[in-house]
């Protein structure tokens, strides 16, 4: 059942768990300092910015920004959802997550979907070692697929009849309203249902937990749909989910590296061949959830694709998906005439590593393969077009000066006036606009250190500093403290930092694991930071005072003149004040 877990219990599982320890289990963790470090299972790299404090009880990589407390920790490396790491977490430490109440509104559908699905995984399963199955079987067989990988993805076959399913899932007392909405029986006009899976091969599609979310049947007869699958549910959404990838997720992290393949049997023979590190998107194109869920496992991705127009057009829409999320790409293409399944066969597991080894980066492929050597000024101009195109939905990144140059190298133009082409649309323009100096890094560092101590939250209450901070959201954010520190809930850290992005996260973060201020330097920190940021508010105030004044005097209107000036000679007087006076 999914379950919300009161606060009291996920306080609890984080008092009660040690980071360190509990990292450990995955990372090989040092001591440097005050802090523990080791090799990000996040990113790839040589030299350990993975960070742990043990004081804190929070981790940070100061390589690729990933950081949080041992609930965030758990989520990331098992892909898990925030309950499910709470309850194993508090499983772990023996607090009992019992006085959980049910979802709000759900009312459980999904579990129930889950359980009606995998019940009829198990007689799809049965139907196919029965007699019955024998030709599906031998099928399966046929392209190589062992038996314990038959049972471990737990293939199954739908016997071709129009109510097979139906009446065993009623016999087993399940809704048939419930097996429609699950898309595995469909309604006749008349009344009644029929199975939506009929004289099919059947492969359980598993989400990244290992819940059969889903089913795909492929036709043993050459009929029409070759492949059919399930309709969307409230379990699942096409273009969401990746064949394979809770059987493969070890795999993948072990390598860092993650094989991407299309059909269900590109999956299964790789799989039976050994190779662990390899999921399949199932015949749709891949999409921006499929790239956010690879790079919860992975910091690159080997893309199969064919030589010829589709593949190039499925790169060309692919790539940018990859450099948006600063995931590193590479490209594979296998001889013409092979796809993976094909290829593993016919040549063996060590052929198949070979032309993993050979993947290139995808940019690099991009640039070099698909921008065919120009043939005269007019394809010239078209080739240049494209790339303009492409290059223009790249973030602006690392990735696209290379791309830029690359290219630039490539057509022999000069890269400057290349750089120029594409950086002048509206979007990029706007995000050249001059920016100035940061001006929240005084309210970050205030926040930091009332995160540091609950005494600054209490001082902070008691004064009206908020109203100084110019900054609606983090204004917003440290008011949502104060209300906890006042109810007697304590700072959330965790809560807190997961609220950051970006530099902002990166400041916070940073401060938390290298400052090392003693009671007393912090006190004077909290003071000066305090005060800094009342005069910055001062002096905004005062340079929009003027700006009106002057304006007011170039209309002639004498009274708001007067007017302004008492204001601002009022102003003067508040900011002399508060420089001798600090929160107490
Ligand atoms: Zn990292």
């Amino acid at each position: 059942m999914t379950v919300v877990i009161s606060d009291r219990i996920i306080q609890e599982v984080r008092q009660r768990t040690d980071i360190v320890e509990f990292v450990s289990g995955y990372v090989s963790l040092r001591k440097a300092g005050r802090n523990y470090v080791g090799l990000c299972p996040f990113h790839k790299e040589k030299t350990p910015s993975f960070t742990v404090s043990p004081e804190k009880q929070i981790f940070y990589c100061f390589g690729c920004g990933v950081g949080g407390d041992v609930v965030s920790f758990y989520m990331k490396i098992n892909g898990a959802s925030f309950p499910e790491a709470v309850r194993f977490l508090a499983e772990k430490c023996g607090i009992a997550v019992k006085e959980s109440v049910p979802e709000r509104g759900g009312g459980g559908i999904k579990e129930k979907l889950w359980a009606l699905n995998r019940a009829a995984a198990d007689f799809f399963s049965q139907a196919l070692f029965s007699p019955q199955g024998e030709v599906a079987r031998k099928y399966i067989e046929n392209r190589g697929i062992t038996p314990e990988v038959i049972r471990q993805l737990k293939l199954g076959y739908a016997p071709e009849e129009w109510h097979w399913l139906g009446e065993k899932l009623k016999k087993l007392g399940y809704d048939l309203a419930l097996a429609e909405q699950a898309g595995l029986i469909i309604p006749r006009e008349k009344g009644g249902y029929y199975d939506r899976f009929r004289g099919r091969v059947i492969f359980p599609i598993h989400d990244e937990m290992g819940r059969i979310v889903a089913f795909g049947g492929r036709d043993l007869k050459d009929g029409l749909p070759k492949y059919l699958n399930s309709p969307e549910t409230p379990i699942y959404v096409k273009g969401r989910s990746l064949y394979g990838l809770s059987f493969a997720r070890n795999g993948i992290r072990e390598k860092g590296e993650v094989v991407v393949v299309e059909g269900y049997f590109d999956f299964l023979t790789l799989w039976t061949f050994g190779v662990s590190n390899v999921v399949a998107t199932l015949g749709t194109a891949l999409t921006e959830e499929h790239v956010s869920l690879i790079r919860r496992y992975a910091s690159c991705a080997i893309l199969v694709f064919d030589p010829d127009e589709a593949g190039r057009k499925a790169l060309a829409r692919s790539l940018p998906l990859f450099l948006k999320q600063h995931l590193e790409m590479k490209v594979v293409v296998l001889p013409e005439g092979y796809d993976p399944d094909l290829f593993v066969r016919r040549f063996g597991r060590e052929r198949w590593e070979e032309e993993m080894q050979k993947a290139r980066p995808a940019v690099e492929y991009y640039i070099d393969e698909m921008l065919h050597p120009a043939q005269g000024v007019q394809q010239e101009r078209e080739i240049m077009a494209e790339a303009l195109r492409f290059i223009k939905e790249i973030p602006q990144s690392a990735e696209r000066h290379l791309f830029i140059r690359r290219l630039a190298q490539r057509l022999n133009v000069d890269e400057a006036i290349l750089a120029r082409e594409v950086s002048d649309t509206p979007e990029t323009a706007a995000k050249r606009l001059p920016q100035g100096p940061r001006t929240d890094l005084l309210e970050l560092k205030l926040i930091y250190l009332m995160l540091e101590e609950e005494r600054f939250v209490k001082r902070v209450a008691k004064s009206n500093l908020l109203e100084f901070f110019p900054h609606e959201d983090l204004k917003k954010l440290a008011s949502l403290m104060l209300e906890r520190v006042q109810k007697g809930e304590g700072v959330d850290r965790a809560w807190f930092l997961s609220q950051m992005e970006g530099e902002r996260k990166r400041h916070l973060f940073n401060w938390m694991m290298v400052m090392d201020m003693s009671k007393d330097e912090r006190e004077r920190e909290f003071e000066d930071t305090v005060r800094r940021i009342k005069e910055k508010w001062y002096q905004r105030a005062s340079r929009n005072l003027n700006l009106q004044i002057r304006q007011a005097q170039e209309r002639g209107d004498e009274e708001l003149c007067r007017h302004l000036l008492v204001k601002k000679a009022q102003l003067l007087e508040e900011e002399k004040a508060i420089r001798k006076l600090t929160v107490n």
